[in-house]
């Protein structure tokens, strides 16, 4: 059966109302999960603005909001990507594992 278009979607207007991926917060996961990654995210804290959209978008919670800077825990960061493709400051880079 094809997917159909939910024509009465609207972009969360509140931190709330935001829906989550796979897991919603840093540590959910039960195992290190990143043996596979290629590259890895890098914050720039002078580019974030705290928007939160990465942290709402990362599939496996692996983004920390708890300090003053938004941080990656890189013991469960599959190096997915969509937190840097979602930053509308492009505050994140994918950078190559072993550079
Ligand atoms: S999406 Fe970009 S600007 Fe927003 S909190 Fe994440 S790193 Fe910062
Ligand atoms: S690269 Fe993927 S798994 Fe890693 S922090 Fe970004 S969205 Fe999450």
């Amino acid at each position: 059966m094809k997917p159909r278009l939910n024509k009465d979607y609207r972009l969360p207007a509140s931190e709330e109302e935001m829906t989550f991926g796979t897991a919603c917060a840093t540590g959910l996961l039960t195992a290190v999960n990143s043996g596979w990654r290629t590259f890895r995210p890098v914050i720039d804290s002078m580019k974030c603005v705290h928007c939160l959209i990465c942290w709402v978008c990362c599939p496996d919670g692996a983004i920390d909001r708890e300090g003053r800077e938004l941080s990656v825990d890189y013991d469960y960061c599959k190096g997915c990507g969509i937190c840097a493709h979602e930053c509308p400051r492009q505050a994140i880079s994918m950078v190559k594992e072993g550079k």
